[in-house]
């Protein structure tokens, strides 16, 4: 997918709700928590994006005692990949840099035009 096998992140950091990355290509995206958990590539978080939404999920008494969701950690996996380790305890995502950057890309576009009814989807 990405043809820059050289791009990759300079400097991660926190920024409030959500991880600012600044990339050797001099791009810095700021991606929101709520955007990251979204994205999560890990096989649950698949089958739980195919569901339909259950109105009648309740927070689990887990969730409620972690709070807004946020990381905990961010461990490097090799060169190309971080792990994230969410405050609920959801630790099975590993987000490739590919992936950290499209995801923070969506959401610097997102930021930049506020979204109107025309272009949902
Ligand atoms: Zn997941």
């Amino acid at each position: 997918m990405n043809s820059n096998p050289a791009l990759r992140p300079l400097a991660l950091r926190r920024d409030g709700d959500a991880l600012l990355i600044e990339w050797s290509d001099g791009i810095t995206t700021r991606s929101g928590w709520q955007e990251l958990r979204r994205a999560c590539p890990c096989a649950a978080c698949g089958e739980e994006r195919k569901r339909p939404p259950d109105p009648f999920r309740v927070l689990s008494a887990r969730e409620i005692a972690a709070g807004p969701l946020q990381p905990v950690a961010m461990k490097p996996r090799g060169h190309y990949a971080y792990q994230i380790v969410w405050n609920d305890g959801h630790d099975t995502g590993i987000y490739s840099i590919d992936l950290l950057r499209s995801v923070g890309l969506a959401a610097n576009a997102a930021s930049a035009n506020p979204p109107s009814d025309s272009s949902k989807n």
